[in-house]
């Protein structure tokens, strides 16, 4: 699937919701959902009465924005949510929550999901003394995310403080972000994820 490489903002104007894709920005007045909150185009103003199909269809593009996951991953993530035990829609988010790169988000090394997949990719973190780059990895309980000593001159890496600061850390996680460092102490619980989704509508969208 090809790469989407227009503009981040008019993603969150055409899901209608601010979906944190630019770091510092979101939380600034610079934000365009802010300055604008309709759908991007000539008719974004117009009000549109959306069938049942076209809820579910922006609330999958969504979520899969908000992680970064293309579709056929995201389709997978689905499927082994529906055969785990527990509920199908919970199960997915809480899966995507335990991929690496959203994991060294929620530390505050990242100002973003998409800044973090790279920082991941360019082997900027080990995981339990080990290096890796894969974005997509799922962390388990009691793995530990480490800079290296050699890695940590990268200046997003010393501002984690600075960032949970700003926008908090999930009970699940724990930073120490002097020693670059973080803790999984637990499995993520759907009430941890706080952004507003309706995950049903997913899961009606892919029963059909
Ligand atoms: Fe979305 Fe962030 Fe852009 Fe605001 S600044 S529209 S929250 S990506």
């Amino acid at each position: 699937m090809a790469k989407y490489n227009d503009s981040k903002c008019r993603l969150c104007r055409r899901e209608g919701s601010k979906l944190m894709l630019k770091g510092d920005r979101c939380f600034s007045e610079k934000c365009s959902f802010d300055q604008r909150p309709y759908a991007p185009g000539q008719h974004g103003r117009a009000r549109k009465k959306a069938s049942d199909y076209a809820q579910q269809l922006r609330e999958k593009q969504k979520v899969r924005r908000i992680y970064g996951v293309l579709e056929a991953q995201f389709r997978n993530y689905f499927i082994k949510a529906d055969k785990a035990k527990g509920i199908t829609g919970h199960n997915l988010l809480t899966t995507l929550e335990r991929r690496l790169d959203n994991v060294i988000y929620r530390l505050g090394f990242a100002q973003s999901r998409q800044q973090a997949r790279q920082l991941v990719r360019h082997g900027l973190f080990t995981l339990n003394g080990r290096k890796v780059n894969i974005p997509s990895l799922l962390v388990r309980v009691g793995d530990a995310v480490e800079v290296p000593e050699k890695k940590r001159k990268v200046p997003v890496l010393a501002k984690a403080a600075e960032v949970i600061g700003r926008r908090g850390s999930p009970s699940w996680l724990e930073t120490d972000a002097a020693a670059f460092r973080g803790h999984v102490r637990a499995l993520p619980q759907r009430e941890d994820i706080q952004t507003p989704i309706n995950e049903d509508l997913i899961v009606e969208l892919y029963s059909k």
